[in-house]
């Protein structure tokens, strides 16, 4: 064993072999895998084996293609044979619901070059003729769907990373991991201790206990998970062909042939969480006792789909654990708060994402970013907000809905309400329905009625659609209050803060007392944040940006912190607040503060500390709702009283909270973009017109030499603003835009400007199309609706409103 490594890979299942894999193939080659039992000893070596590229994040979608499409690279490298089955796979629709978010997909993958198709009933009977068509109103297709041999397939990994220098320890459990003060790892394993520059958590089922020898907690619940295999059956075996793999989401079942036979595998409702408190070190080669009342009612169902069940025995039933976190996407990439210290776990589907992981995790490592936007696997996505309790909550929930339509609209209950703010109750008490993101409750609406007190989960227009117009109307006519907790905030402070801040932001400072915008770009010129500044003072800047992006904003900071000078806080949960925003916006500032509020004192983009209420308070002459507006932080302690002055000042000017769905709304028809949806580390500042705000004289900044090279040479794509001849189904994300006949581009983000009375999208097409009045064609639900392209805001174009 060598006693000094690069990377240390923790882990033999599927997704530690690829990691090594693609290490070495990415030139790594003093790379070592540390395995307690034997290769495939964990999850691996019981997975049916299925794989197939269906994800809602178009990203990981892509991964999951890509990981299939390795195998056969993957066999010719090795010369070791994965056992693949190439034989394609229909999900099934059995209600207008499903069909609806079954064409929604195949729209979706229309720009990610996916060939899938939706089938008609008679295809589906076509195609699995065992499969009994009641019921059945149509299905997608997906020629890429298959199934392997698991053993086979994280053999040829290891053997394809041996090849290429890479050294594997069986029967050799890691003990302990002791960071060094240059950021490297003592790796203690029972056959001595190696020295590893990087070490990497690909421990599966152990992969919690592997993240607490390193103090981390790592989001992450096996759960039990149960397939049958049948006997053999005339009906499959006597076919020429290999049946597809199918998917019966109504009935919560999946279906392949396994030689003569079937195997029918079932998410249940009725599920269990396995091992909550830990994953035994002792636990083996071994599975857990069958428990078919469990899956009894989707047998049922199975049984009535596939007749010939009925007739076959049943050679074997698996049961055995996997793991999910809470969001069912795996954990993959630098662990916020150490050194060194990387994630492929929590890889619910190892033989559909295991490649992609390895790829990403790779890039990340050797290349310092991985080549695409990542965020829908990025360990950073969870926070140190995210319990055990939620964890386990939130997995279970998602077990449960593997087959779950998701729609754009819905919020899921499990593990909430988690974090809330003062200002919670208050929301209760005026009928506010709520969502979350990254564990905090936001206000979605206020319920006028006991209809609306549940947002009807839909692809269309839902029951929230009046309300939400209302609330939109009273920003644009009178003012409109909301809080702005949902804002990542930070305080940098310090000799140092300007010129780390100027080095680590794209566009130029403020001066004090005044706010800018600013992206904050990767080395490669991606965007990696889109930030708010405000100085305070000649040291003491506020910084907002995404919520949602704290931990991976802060992991990016803290890359970057110099070692003293600079001061840098979170304090996203203890500086809270509202803002007020419409036309009488400044009135009710003007009534609850002494200081001067108007425009020649403060005018848009400028920042003053003021008393507004008697109390504290920062305030910023900005608002995302493109009105005139005004951003109002005060400590969390503050907020109810704060709310309450403004609540009582305001009653006479027509004052009226309003939730992020009319926030959403109201920054659609300003064109402004958001956060993982405009803006992420897919796009660039010029495609997304955030060049505006790239101080590209600086004669230093991150990602500098790449902003210049696309000023020099602009890319072919932009961002662009559609009104679309929708009826009762908006654009939510990435559907494909058409013209004359061909996807020539895709939506970012789209819904219904209340205040304009227009359905909007925003999307990318080709700069060469970009004119005023330009007709394309964007495919909603199935159906080509009419987009014509505005090159201005549709609400107050020349921002009269804004700075007036
Ligand atoms: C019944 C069932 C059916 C499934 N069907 C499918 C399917 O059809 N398609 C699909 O894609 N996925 C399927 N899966 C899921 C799939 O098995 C997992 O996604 C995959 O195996 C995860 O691989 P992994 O490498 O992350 O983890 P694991 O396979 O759990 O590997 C982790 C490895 O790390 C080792 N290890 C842990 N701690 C240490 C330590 N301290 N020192 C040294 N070594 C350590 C373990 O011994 C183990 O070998 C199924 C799972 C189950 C249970």
């Amino acid at each position: 064993m060598k006693s000094h490594v690069q990377v240390a890979v923790i882990g033999g299942g599927v997704v530690g072999c690829s990691v090594l894999y693609h290490l070495t193939k990415f030139g790594w080659r003093d790379v070592v895998l540390i395995e307690r039992a034997e290769l495939t000893a964990g999850s691996t070596w019981h997975a049916a084996g299925g794989f197939h590229t269906l994800n809602a994040d178009t990203n990981m979608a892509a991964l999951q293609g890509y990981t299939i499409r390795l195998y056969k690279e993957l066999e010719e490298i090795s010369g070791q044979s994965c056992g693949l089955h190439h034989v394609g796979g229909l999900t099934i629709a059995t209600t207008p619901e499903r069909m609806d978010f079954l064409k929604a997909a195949r729209a979706m993958h229309r720009h990610m070059g996916l060939d899938t198709e939706i089938v008609g009933v008679e295809e589906v009977g076509r195609l699995c003729p065992v499969i009994n068509t009641d019921g059945i109103v149509g299905a997608l297709y997906d020629p890429l769907d298959g199934h392997l041999d698991p053993s086979g397939t994280t053999h040829a990994y290891a053997k394809a990373a041996r090849m290429q220098g890479a050294e594997i320890y069986q029967h050799n459990k890691v003990e302990e991991l002791v960071p060094q003060p240059d950021g490297s790892w003592d790796v203690v394993t029972e056959q001595g201790t190696i020295r590893a520059e990087h070490v990497v958590n690909a421990g599966g089922l152990w992969a919690r206990e592997v993240g607490a020898m390193a103090g981390v907690y790592l989001p992450l619940q096996p759960m039990e998970h149960q397939y049958l295999v049948s006997d053999d059956i005339p009906d499959v075996y006597r076919r020429d062909d290999e049946l597809p793999h199918m998917m019966d989401p109504a009935g919560g079942t999946y279906f392949r042939q396994e030689g003569r036979g079937l195997v029918i595998g079932i998410y249940e409702q009725d599920c269990d969480p396995w091992s909550v408190d830990g994953t035994p070190w002792d636990f083996g080669l071994e599975l857990l006792p069958d428990n078919l009342d469990r899956i009894a009612d989707s047998l049922e169902a199975a049984y009535r789909r596939y007749p010939c069940l009925e007739t076959a025995g049943i050679k074997k039933v698996i049961n055995g654990p996997f793991t999910f976190a809470p969001d069912g996407n795996p954990l993959v990439g630098p662990v916020p708060g150490l050194r060194n210290y990387w994630s492929a776990c929590a890889v619910m589907a190892g033989f559909s994402q295991g490649g992609g992981v390895g790829l990403t995790l790779a890039e990340w490592m050797v290349e310092g970013e991985p080549s695409r936007d990542v965020f829908a696997m990025d360990v950073a996505r969870f926070g140190d907000w995210c319990t055990h309790a939620y964890t386990v909550a939130k997995v279970r929930e998602n077990y449960q809905r593997r087959f779950a339509i998701s729609y754009p609209n819905e919020e899921l209950p499990a593990g909430r309400p988690l974090h809330t703010t003062p200002a919670y109750g208050i929301w209760k008490g005026q009928g506010a329905v709520f969502g979350a993101a990254y564990g905090m409750e936001h206000v979605n609406y206020f319920a006028r009625t006991s209809d609306e007190r549940i947002e009807t989960p839909s692809f269309r227009r839902s029951n929230a659609f009046d309300a939400v117009g209302e609330e939109c109307r009273a920003v644009r006519t009178a003012v409109g209050i909301n809080e702005i907790h949902n804002f990542g905030k930070y305080e940098v402070t310090g000799p140092g803060a300007e010129a780390w801040l100027d080095r680590i932001m794209a566009g130029r400072l403020p001066k004090q007392g005044r706010i800018s915008l600013t992206p904050m770009l990767a080395e490669s010129g991606r965007l990696i944040g889109d930030f708010t500044i405000m100085r305070l003072a000649p040291e003491r800047f506020q910084l907002t940006a995404s919520y949602a992006a704290q931990a991976y904003h802060m992991r990016w900071f803290a890359r970057h912190l110099p070692a003293r000078g600079v001061t840098l806080r979170n304090v996203s949960r203890e500086r809270l607040g509202f803002q007020i925003a419409g036309p009488r916006a400044r009135a009710l500032l003007d009534r609850v503060t002494g200081a001067d509020v108007s425009n020649e004192a403060l005018p848009f983009l400028s920042v003053r500390e003021m008393q507004v209420g008697g109390i504290d308070a920062i305030v910023a002459r900005i608002s995302y709702t493109g009105d005139l507006g005004y951003e109002i932080y005060v400590s969390a302690d503050r907020e109810v009283p704060l709310y309450e002055a403004l609540a009582a000042a305001g009653k006479d000017l027509g004052l009226r909270p309003f939730g992020m769905r009319a926030m959403m709304s109201l920054r659609l028809e300003k064109g402004f973009g958001a956060w993982m949806r405009e803006y992420k580390p897919d796009y660039t500042p010029m495609e997304t017109g955030l060049d505006r705000f790239v101080d590209f004289g600086k004669s230093d900044f991150v990602g500098r030499a790449a902003a210049l090279a696309e000023r020099d040479d602009p890319p072919p794509r932009r961002l662009c603003t559609f009104v679309v001849d929708a009826a009762d189904a908006d654009a939510v994300a990435w559907e494909p835009i058409w013209k004359d006949g061909a996807v020539v581009g895709f939506v970012t983000s789209g819904g219904y400007a209340h205040h304009v009375e227009k359905s909007v999208a925003l999307g990318f097409v080709p700069t060469a199309m970009i004119a005023e009045g330009a007709t394309f064609e964007i495919e909603l639900l199935g159906e080509m609706r009419k987009a014509t392209l505005f090159r201005q805001p549709l609400f107050d174009p020349r921002a009269e409103r804004l700075r007036g």
